[in-house]
């Protein structure tokens, strides 16, 4: 019987420090799973700025199973996973990052769930955030707390994009080709049989992250946004609210004219002012970014424009 392949997927942007000892690792757990599959590598470039695609291509050279796509630019990570499961041939496939905080050890066990133990999929989650700074693992907690509830799609905390899949949950992320792509709430969307291996956080082999607070900040709202319309909600309850409150003051000032009692409101008027204003602004931002993302969808434009790519010998 053919042996099954297994397709690497792994965004690399910038990872030309980490790259060699990302290959030289995979290729020491691919030897350990020789009986049971053959490695086919995905490498996805996003539009590096270093020697990335260079390295890449050197290990294309020495490994006709390294196949690559290279992005005209940095189209994103969430963009890198949509190109790799559109291009990945195996009949199964994982993703997996450059800088070896998702542990290729970890894949024989991955490949025992799905292959034996009968799972569509394996997942994996940090069950600690150490060496990473406190004031983003505060920010994260309550990120996925929020989210959990006011979305339907399970968003686990510390879930990692590391995962290995079956053709039909790849084909199943592919049917949703939305533009905004947040990949944690894409995954759990999709539902399936899931397993979850937990593991400590290992902090990056080489190189840097490339998430700053404000990057970090803007994929959380990325992702409460695509998986949630509570925020909606929220600006109608407030508008409520703040109706509520004005009848209530209206009353009370009516009350004090009849009663013929001093009605000094300048103070009172400027507060008003300032959060009724402060208010509405807010209120227009929610439905704004709702409208912004409408309008991006709208577009249809590609998720991602390619710019090179080495394809060939693939199984497809
Ligand atoms: N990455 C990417 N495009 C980007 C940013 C990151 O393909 O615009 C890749 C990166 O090369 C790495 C993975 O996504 O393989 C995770 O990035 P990083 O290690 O910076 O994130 P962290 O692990 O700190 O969350
Ligand atoms: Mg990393």
């Amino acid at each position: 019987m053919e042996k099954k392949v297994l397709t690497l997927i792994v965004p690399a942007y910038n990872e030309e420090a980490a790259l060699e000892a990302f290959y030289k690792e995979t290729s020491r757990v691919e030897r350990e799973m020789a009986e049971l599959c053959e490695f086919e590598y995905l490498f996805i470039d996003d539009g590096s700025k270093d020697g990335t695609l260079a390295i890449i291509k050197k290990l294309h050279a020495y490994n006709r199973r390294v196949h690559y796509i290279s992005f005209s630019r940095n189209f994103g990570k969430e963009a890198a996973i949509y190109a790799g499961l559109e291009n990945a041939s195996g009949d199964y496939v994982a993703i997996l990052d450059a800088d070896l905080q998702d542990p290729p050890a970890l894949l024989p066990e991955m490949w025992r769930a799905v292959t034996e133990e009968g799972y569509d999929c394996v997942g994996s989650r940090r069950v600690t955030r150490a060496g990473e700074p406190p004031i983003r693992s505060f920010f994260a907690r309550a990120f996925y707390k929020l989210i959990n509830r006011i979305s339907k799609a399970e968003i686990v905390d510390g879930a990692r994009d590391f995962q290995l899949m079956s053709r039909k949950v790849v084909d199943a992320i592919l049917s949703m080709g939305e533009y905004n792509r947040f990949s944690k709430g894409i995954f759990g969307w999709v539902g399936f049989k899931k397993k979850w291996l937990e593991y400590e956080n290992i902090e990056r082999v080489a190189g840097e992250t490339k998430w700053s607070f404000w990057s970090l900040f803007k994929y959380a709202v990325e992702g409460i946004i695509a998986f949630s319309t509570a925020p909606l909600m929220i600006s109608i309850l407030l508008g409520i609210a703040l109706c509520a409150a004005g009848f209530v003051m209206a009353v009370v000032l009516l009350v004090k004219l009849i009663a013929g009692a001093p009605v000094t409101a300048a103070g009172g008027l400027t507060l008003l002012i300032l959060l009724v204003g402060g208010l509405v602004m807010v209120c227009i931002g929610i439905s704004g970014q709702y409208l912004a993302r409408t309008y991006l969808e709208v577009k249809k434009r590609p998720i991602y424009i390619i710019g090179e790519a080495e394809l060939e010998n693939s199984y497809k």
